[in-house]
């Protein structure tokens, strides 16, 4: 079955750029392993049961993404560094943007995106980086401001990330003599 489809069929708006985002994560999951590797890592199964239930209510039931807490050894937990990542978003999430939950529940989808190997945006599925970045400026206005240079979204959070933790993982003194420059910047 091609969850996403069937997930976008019961959105509560198919526009909207969080629902988009959230159902590709969601759908990336249950493609990796079925829906027993549901809830979404880093989310317990009542956050994503609520996940659900606010942007794709009845999807839960119809598509029988029926799910509890995972066995202990049945679904990897979160790295240190996706608890890491998670704490940035939320220390620069807008509070006007959404709720408490809301807020924990798309830092934990993207942190969860982050992983995959591809662009983020492709991760989201998302139609292009421009979205993305729409999506950043909505929830996270103050930090996808300081991308000032267009890095790569992911690089970008990464960065961040060794910044507010006092590291530099740069190889380079600068980006501009750096090796890694097409890793960091340019088309995604
Ligand atoms: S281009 Fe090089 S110096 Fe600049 S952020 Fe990337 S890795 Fe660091």
């Amino acid at each position: 079955m091609d969850y996403y489809a069937a997930l976008m069929r019961y959105a509560r708006n198919p526009d909207d750029l969080t629902v988009l985002a959230v159902a590709g994560v969601l759908a990336a999951v249950v493609d990796e392993g079925g829906t027993e590797r549901l809830p979404i890592p880093g989310l317990d199964a009542e956050e994503t049961h609520w996940l659900l239930a606010r942007w794709f209510p009845d999807a839960e039931s119809s598509l029988g993404l029926y799910f509890g807490a995972p066995a202990a050894d049945s679904q990897p937990g979160p790295s240190y560094d996706d608890i890491d990542l998670v704490t940035l978003l939320k220390t620069y999430a807008n509070p006007v943007a959404g709720t408490t939950t809301e807020i924990q529940c798309i830092s934990h989808a993207l942190a969860c995106a982050c992983a995959g190997k591809k662009h983020l945006w492709q991760e989201l599925r998302l139609s292009s980086r421009g979205e993305l970045s729409a999506l950043l400026e909505y929830w996270f206005p103050a930090l996808a401001e300081k991308n000032v240079h267009g890095m790569k979204w992911k690089k970008f959070l990464y960065k961040e990330l060794c910044r507010s933790e006092a590291l530099n993982v740069c190889r380079a003194s600068s980006c501009g003599e750096c090796a890694e420059y097409s890793s960091c910047f340019g088309p995604e």
